[in-house]
């Protein structure tokens, strides 16, 4: 009789903690999954940083989800309604990549907005190399004439089924986005299901957008105050530009638009359009905004706009003042595609640069489509690095677009490629300058530094602000801004990277 050996023991083989897990997600919103033509692409995994506490290196993701950043709170109040919380720890979710997109499952909604609104985070953090901070909750102390508290607010709390209406939000009050969800019409029965369900908590356009809103509002307070016509929209603007290109950094969705528009991004795409769902269902025959162009409402064919240095004067409504400036930095960010792309183009071409009539090569389209991205990232970046640049109340378009230059400046000094002269053109064709610029050459553009030392005031206590005469604690170094039309003195410092205690 034989008989078998005894199992080896087992040892415990040490696996590291994993930086990432990756959440399902729609790439856009519900509707296009139900449209032949781009369903394939909707669905698509995203990669958030796995949460561990910095000091005992314990997972540090709840269930809600419930992290270091976010909180997502499911209670609908029109329903009295309360959600059970997703656990994305749990194994099979883990082996899935999180659950299924799924318009009827409420903890699929409680996934998305997290896994979009950390992707958010993340482009704060990487472009300004520091952690994202939420704006703390103020109060007053004894009413009238007593003193301002500050308490620092640890997570966003975002509630996906806040609201039964076609609306979504940031409250700066509760540090929350509120999301809704409402009923789509029966008119325009060709573009969706008459009285269908239509959730923003889906829509990966408005929770991007929402995020931006509030972490804008972590590192500049009072760009919530309509202190000048262009502060609200500046809000509004910011927090669609950084939704937009979002887009490009989803490579099967990048593909397959450069495959459909033979790579001219300045023909109608899916890329410069936010929010599809919301606006068909909100009677706009297409995308809730547009930063190419727009659906004409007596065709309902889309067509391009052109830009109109004038509208700037007579636009006044936040959302479509911004879209202003949105089509500006986008009209920046086609003139560097274009560019970074015209070599690959004769290439292809034979010298000539016109492409012939068909579909492009696949090579071609992975090529253009890597160049897009990259631009994209590169825009993105500059575009949220410059709010560290910006007068820290009462701002104007014109003092972004300084900021855009000087920030760039400083971190690139040789522009090879020409990035500074692409924004001050494409801002300039939208009719956005500087005020009192007296001219728009990228020297002139420059905010003037008042410190250059790499230490800060506790470091170096002789230092001193040269504009306000007195030393400027925990800062590294900063501009001032002489701003004419108030005639004071604003200054914005960054921080010192020694940590003081
Ligand atoms: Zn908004």
């Amino acid at each position: 009789m034989s008989t078998s050996p005894p199992p080896l023991p087992l040892r415990a083989i040490p696996v590291n903690q994993p930086q990432f897990r990756w959440l399902n997600v729609y790439a856009f919103d519900p509707s296009l999954s139900s449209q032949f033509e781009y369903m394939g692409l909707n669905r698509v995994s995203m990669k958030v940083p796995w949460e561990s506490d910095e000091t005992t290196g314990q997972d540090a993701l709840a269930a809600g989800p419930a992290g270091e950043y976010l909180e997502v709170v499911d209670v609908d109040p029109a329903s009295g309604c309360f959600y059970a919380p997703v656990d994305l720890n749990q194994p099979y979710l883990l082996a899935t990549d999180g659950l299924q997109p799924s318009e009827g499952n409420p903890q699929f909604h409680q996934q998305m907005v997290y896994a979009v609104a950390m992707t958010t985070i993340g482009y704060f953090e990487r472009a300004l190399g520091r952690r994202a901070l939420w704006s703390p909750r103020r109060w007053k102390e004894g009413g009238e004439g007593g003193n301002w508290h500050e308490e620092y607010v640890r997570r966003l709390r975002i509630y996906p089924h806040a609201l039964r209406e076609a609306n979504a939000y940031y409250s700066p009050d509760k540090k929350a986005l509120l999301l809704g969800y409402f009923p789509a019409p029966t008119t325009d029965i060709a573009s969706h299901l008459p009285g269908g369900m239509v959730f923003t908590c889906l829509s990966h356009d408005v929770i991007a957008h929402e995020t931006t809103h509030a972490l804008l509002d972590g590192m500049h307070r009072r760009f919530i105050e309509p202190t000048n016509p262009d502060a609200l929209a500046f809000h509004e603007a910011f927090a669609d530009i950084v939704a937009l290109f979002q887009h490009f950094s989803l490579p099967e969705v990048l593909r397959n638009q450069i495959a459909k528009t033979r790579g001219d991004l300045a023909s109608e795409n899916l890329l410069a359009q936010l929010a599809q769902e919301f606006g068909q269902a909100t009677g706009l025959h297409g995308a809730l905004r547009d930063a190419l162009g727009g659906s004409d409402p007596s065709s309902g064919r889309w067509e391009t706009a052109t830009a109109d240095p004038a509208l700037i004067q007579s636009v006044m409504e936040p959302h479509a003042r911004g879209s202003i400036l949105v089509a500006a930095v986008f009209d920046a960010f086609l003139t560097i595609y274009k560019s970074r792309t015209a070599d690959l183009l004769r290439i292809a071409t034979g010298g000539s640069g016109v492409l012939p009539q068909g579909q492009l090569h696949p090579d071609l389209v992975n090529r253009l489509a890597d160049e897009a991205a990259k631009t994209a990232q590169h825009v993105l970046t500059i575009c949220i690095r410059a709010l560290d640049y910006c007068p820290p109340v009462d701002v104007y378009f014109g003092d972004y677009l300084r900021a855009v230059i000087t920030s760039d400046y400083d971190l690139v000094r040789d522009d090879d490629l020409s990035y500074r002269v692409a924004f001050v053109d494409a801002f300039r064709r939208h009719g956005v300058y500087p005020l009192h610029a007296r001219s728009l050459s990228v020297d002139s553009l420059l905010w003037r530094a008042w410190m250059s030392s790499q230490e800060c005031a506790s470091c170096a206590p002789t230092r001193v602000c040269r504009s306000l005469g007195r030393p400027c604690r925990g800062m590294t170094s900063g501009r001032y801004f002489w701003l004419k039309q108030h005639k004071m003195h604003y200054m914005f410092s960054l921080r010192c990277p020694v940590s003081h205690p």
